[in-house]
Parts: structure tokens; C-alpha cells; sequence
């Protein structure tokens, strides 16, 4: 039987709506505040950036775009100290990445950690090591998310995870670690990848390498959830690292792209947002 497929679209809409009655019930309140920086002209982190700022909007938040097409790191840094300082302002997300020259870290680490809705100051990082999370990264996150709401329980299972970046890769194994699961991260420099994924219960794939897990990467019956995003040269459209064709006839779920876990990216950012939000009203 082919891979029932996850449909990410579906729980990141049914996530918003819940956020938006949240957001709707604090009538004599102000709206949860986001602002995110983006610095240069990438286009897919164009993309990415209005695409958040619509679902916030949607969901009844303030939202707003920082949009510097240069900058040196002092300027960087005094608008980040502004939105820390400003009590509107809830979630401070800073696109990556940054043009070459300035210094993602010095200025991450500005990002008051009560705001840092995208999980990656290194108090954040910290928790999440520590298996004592706060505010952990979206995507992780998402990913996380989807599992629970398909009844997949990482309890005892084995995850990998092929990628290990500060982004994705690396929390998404601390959370899969934190939930049970016996975890293997995998990356560049690992030795046959094909028969460390061939082990996996759940193969969460986060390479930017499209195509990369075909059907020999993946145990008849595993769950694959694929992180990847890339622009197919040939057609435009977005694929990921999963080969589906080869996959799917395997594989017993699979996340699409896109509309499995990019969708869910937003929608936790947006929860993070809202708890960071919460948080806020209730302090004195
Ligand atoms: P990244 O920082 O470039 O990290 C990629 C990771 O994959 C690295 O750890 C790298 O290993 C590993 N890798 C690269 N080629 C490999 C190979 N052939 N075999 C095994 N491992 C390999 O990227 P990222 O920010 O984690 O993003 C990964 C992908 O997810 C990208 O396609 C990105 O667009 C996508 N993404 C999607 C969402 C979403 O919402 N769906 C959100 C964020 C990112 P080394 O560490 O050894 O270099």
C-alpha cells in the first residue's frame, strides 16, 4: 500500500484558526506583536518573510517587516535593541540568512530570549540541550507537531535525522531525543548514509539535496518526513529531498512538498509568537 501522505496544509490551517479565536478573545488587549528583520534581497527569503507576515495578519497579529536593504552590523544591532526595548513587539525574528559581512550570532544574541520566537539565541539552544525547552525553532517545532497529530509516537522508535544544522537538524534531534525516540543525526561526512537511514523508524530528511533519499535510503514501512526545500531548475516547482516516485510505494507516511512541512513552519511561529505574547500580559 503506497504512503498515506501527511498533509501538513490541513493541520497548519486548523493550527491558525485556533490562534485567531485566541488572538479574537483578548478584546480589550493589544494583538501579539511580530517584526521581522530581513537584510538584503534574497528572493526565497523574500518569499518566506511575506508569506509569515500574511499568515500573522490573518491570525489578527501586528505584524511588520523590517526590510534594510544593507546594513552595517551597528545598524543591525540598534534596530534589534529598539524592537527588544519596544512593549508592543512580542516575537523578533531575524531571516536568515544574513549577507556576508555581518554577524549572524552578535546579533541573535541581542534578541531578548523572551522574544526570540524562532528558538535560536543561545539561552534557547541551551534549554533545548539541557532537555528543558522553551522557545525551540519552528520548524523542529512543526515537525514535532505533525508526528503528534497523526499519532505517531517517537516513543522508542528510531529517528534520523540526515542534517545537522543549528536551524533544523540539530534541535530537531534534541526534541526527537527529548520525546523517547533513540536518535541518529547523519550528515555530509557520514559513512554510507543509506544503510544508517535504511534503520530508521522515522527518516526525517534536512539536506537541501533534492532527490537525495531514494528508495533504497528508506525501510518499507518508515515514516519520512521531509524538511528539504529546493527550486527545480528544469520546472520551477519546489521539491524536496525525498524522492517521492521511488518512496511513496514504501514508505508507510510521507510528508509532500510542498504542503507537508513547510506550512507548519509558519503556523508554529505563530505559536511561539502567541505564548511569548501571553507570557508578556501576565508579567508584572
Ligand atoms: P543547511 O544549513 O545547509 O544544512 C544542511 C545539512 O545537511 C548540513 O548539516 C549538511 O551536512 C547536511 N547535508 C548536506 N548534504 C548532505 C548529503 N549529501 N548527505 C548527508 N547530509 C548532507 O540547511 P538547513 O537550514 O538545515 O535546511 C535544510 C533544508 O531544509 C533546505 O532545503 C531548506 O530550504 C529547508 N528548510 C525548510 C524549512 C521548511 O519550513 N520546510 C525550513 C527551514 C529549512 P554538514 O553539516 O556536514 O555540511
Amino acid at each position: 500500500m503506497p504512503a498515506r501522505l501527511i498533509d501538513g496544509r490541513a493541520h497548519a490551517r486548523a493550527i491558525r484558526a485556533q490562534l485567531q479565536a485566541a488572538v479574537a478573545s483578548h478584546r480589550n488587549q493589544r494583538p501579539p506583536g511580530i517584526t521581522v528583520i530581513q537584510v538584503g534581497d534574497d528572493t526565497a527569503s523574500t518569499i518566506y518573510v511575506r508569506g509569515k507576515h500574511k499568515a500573522a495578519e490573518e491570525a489578527g497579529f501586528s505584524s511588520a517587516i523590517e526590510h534594510l536593504q544593507h546594513s552595517t552590523q551597528e545598524n543591525l544591532n540598534s534596530r534589534i535593541d529598539r524592537l527588544a526595548a519596544d512593549p508592543a513587539v512580542d516575537g523578533i525574528l531575524l531571516q536568515m540568512p544574513l549577507p556576508k559581512g555581518l554577524d549572524p550570532d552578535q546579533a541573535l544574541e541581542r534578541i531578548p530570549p523572551h522574544k526570540d520566537v524562532d528558538g535560536l539565541h543561545p539561552y534557547n539552544a541551551g534549554r533545548l540541550a539541557q532537555g528543558n525547552p522553551t522557545f525551540v525553532p519552528a520548524t523542529p517545532l512543526g515537525v514535532l507537531e505533525l508526528l503528534r497529530r497523526e499519532g505517531i509516537d517517537p516513543t522508542g522508535k528510531h529517528a534520523v535525522v540526515v542534517g545537522r544544522s543549528r536551524l533544523v537538524g540539530r534541535p530537531l534531534a534534541l526534541l526527537l531525543l527529548q520525546n523517547h525516540a533513540t536518535v541518529t543525526v547523519a550528515h555530509s561526512q557520514s559513512a554510507d548514509l543509506a544503510a544508517i537511514t535504511r534503520s530508521a523508524d522515522i527518516l526525517v530528511a534536512a539536506t537541501g539535496r533534492a532527490g537525495l533519499i531514494t528508495a533504497d535510503y528508506v525501510r518499507p514501512g518508515a515514516v519520512v518526513i521531509d524538511v528539504g526545500i529546493t527550486r527545480d531548475p528544469a520546472t520551477n516547482k519546489l521539491i524536496g529531498d525525498v524522492d517521492r516516485a521511488s518512496v511513496e510505494p514504501i514508505a508507510s507516511a510521507l510528508t509532500p512538498v510542498p504542503g507537508g512541512v513547510g506550512p507548519m513552519t509558519i503556523a508554529m511561529l505563530l505559536v511561539n509568537t502567541y505564548r511569548a505574547y501571553r507570557q508578556h500580559l501576565s508579567a508584572p
